[in-house]
């Protein structure tokens, strides 16, 4: 059972390739969501929203709990930010920029190489940000020149775009294959 943190952004979209692949989720609202759960979707939206929502849900200090005891947990966009920043969830060291890719490409398409997967993975990037300085314990798993926009760190994946949008499953089933079994 996984988790999709519902309270702001792109996330039934996760609910739905979750579905398509086999994988039950339900929707993470408030603190009792948060029982039985073997995963945890962070989806992306606006990270200062959904993190005022945590706060008013009083869910950060859980999940911050969760993650940090283990819970995989797959950061898309607004996640990957969130998963980043000292002053929310701190599970990326890196620095991440917000909007990193400034305001002529405020979306855009690009098709990304992944190791694991056989073929490029075709990523849209809306609003979205960077890692950068990222430390030497952080597997790099894409980037776009020197911006890094897919990272995975022990139990923890993150990625830049939304993976959900484009109808490609296999980072969801990459999540659910070497983080969460
Ligand atoms: N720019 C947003 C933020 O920093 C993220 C955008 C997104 O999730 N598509 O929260």
């Amino acid at each position: 059972m996984i988790g999709v943190l519902s309270l702001q952004g792109a996330i039934s979209e996760h609910a739905h390739v979750l579905n398509q692949i086999g994988v039950k989720s339900k929707p993470i609202l408030n603190r009792d969501d948060l029982n039985g759960i073997d995963g945890l979707i962070i989806p992306g939206g606006e990270s200062t929203a959904i993190k005022k929502l945590m706060a008013y849900n009083h869910l950060f200090p859980a999940i911050k709990q969760l993650i940090q005891d283990g819970l995989p947990t797959f950061g898309t966009c607004a996640g990957m930010v969130l998963l980043s920043q000292p002053d929310s969830f701190d599970m990326l060291p890196a620095t991440v920029v917000r909007n990193g890719f400034g305001r002529q490409q405020q979306s855009f398409e690009a098709d990304l190489t992944f190791k694991a997967l056989a073929k490029p993975f075709h990523a849209v990037f809306i609003r979205a940000p960077y890692l950068k300085n990222v430390a030497d314990n952080v597997k790099v798993l894409a980037s776009i020149e020197d911006k890094v926009v897919a990272v995975a760190k022990d139990h923890v994946l993150a990625t830049a775009f939304h993976p959900e949008l484009t109808g490609d499953v296999r980072l969801h089933e990459y999540f659910i294959d070497h983080f969460v079994h």
